[in-house]
This record gives structure tokens, C-alpha cells and sequence, in this order.
């Protein structure tokens, strides 16, 4: 039996290869993340979907600066 591709969690993600990017909603700022980073950080298991990973994500340059760091 045969899955179709998917790409779900961060496991998966790396082994696509397919990379991951969000964008900054306040400062307009692209992020490519880490997946290799990310499955170090948080296990091949989990979510690879935007709101499985909001709570882990933050904008660098926005929290540097005070601002909504999480407004991804
Ligand atoms: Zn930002």
C-alpha cells in the first residue's frame, strides 16, 4: 500500500528536503528556517505545519527590537 507524499511533520520535512520559511507580518521579514535545527530541537515527530510550530517561532529582529515577535 502506497501514502501519498506527505509532508507533516518535521521528520518528513527533512527528508523532502523541501525547507521551510515564514514570514514576518511585522516587520515583512522572510525566515528560512533550520529543519535540521528544528528536528534537533523538537524531535522528527513533530507538526511541520505553520500553527504546530507558532508556538516554538519567533521573529528575531522583531523581538530585538520590542516589538510582537510572534505575528508570523
Ligand atoms: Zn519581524
Amino acid at each position: 500500500m502506497k501514502f501519498p507524499l506527505t509532508e507533516d511533520t518535521l521528520g518528513k520535512k527533512l527528508k523532502a528536503g523541501t525547507g521551510l520559511s515564514v514570514d514576518c507580518l511585522t516587520c515583512k521579514r522572510k525566515a528560512t528556517l533550520d529543519v535540521a535545527e528544528l528536528v534537533k530541537r523538537l524531535g522528527p515527530d513533530h507538526g511541520a505545519m505553520l500553527w504546530s510550530l507558532i508556538k516554538v517561532l519567533f521573529c528575531q529582529e522583531c523581538r530585538d527590537a520590542g516589538r510582537d515577535d510572534r505575528n508570523l
